[in-house]
Order: structure tokens, then C-alpha cells, then sequence
């Protein structure tokens, strides 16, 4: 495993006692998962694929995000087609009327 990836996973587990199967699982998919994967990441999706307990999950990459493993953004998703919505200002910028999809 990557030297840098491996100790920012030992900081999470100094932050957190998580099971250490789980860490080992976050590190082996976070260095082979395609980069779509990795791009934007639904921790309960991955909760549900490595049929671990969401709430732990949740945990683990909010602690992974805080080690530097992961940047946590919050974005809008269109609720009508699902795309992403991004703005050069942020979510700042988003009107709440305004409607933003093109399709
Ligand atoms: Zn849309």
C-alpha cells in the first residue's frame, strides 16, 4: 500500500477505533477503485457493497476526510435528471429559485 495513503489510514485509526478489516478494505479500494469511483463517493453505496454498518461507514470517511484521504464538497444534484450542478461561486452562489437544468 501507498506509504502516504497508509499513514493517513493510521490516523484514522488512532482517531477512531474502527474495525481494523474495515481500514484495510477502505485502503485497498481507495488504491484500486476506477477514478469515477473515487470522483464522487456515496459512503452509504459503499456501506451497502462492503456489507458494513452505515452509521460506521459514515464515520470512517468523515475521519478519512479529516486525515486528508478524502475533500468533502457539497454539491447540489438537479432533482430531475441527477447531474451535478456546479457554479464558478459555489453553493453561495446558487439562487434558491433559480432553475438550473438544461435538459
Ligand atoms: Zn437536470
Amino acid at each position: 500500500m501507498n506509504t502516504n495513503l497508509e499513514s493517513r489510514l493510521e490516523l484514522v485509526a488512532q482517531a477512531h477505533a474502527f474495525p481494523s478489516r474495515l481500514l484495510e478494505r477502505l485502503g485497498q479500494w481507495v488504491e484500486t477503485a476506477p477514478e469515477e469511483r473515487l470522483y464522487r463517493i456515496n459512503p452509504l453505496l459503499w456501506a451497502a457493497e462492503q456489507q458494513a454498518d452505515e452509521n460506521l461507514v459514515v464515520d470512517l470517511f468523515l475521519h478519512a476526510t479529516m486525515a486528508g484521504i478524502f475533500a468533502l464538497v457539497w454539491s447540489v444534484l438537479c432533482t430531475q435528471c441527477g447531474m451535478l450542478i456546479t457554479t464558478p461561486g459555489g453553493l453561495r452562489a446558487l439562487a434558491h429559485t433559480q432553475r438550473y437544468c438544461k435538459l
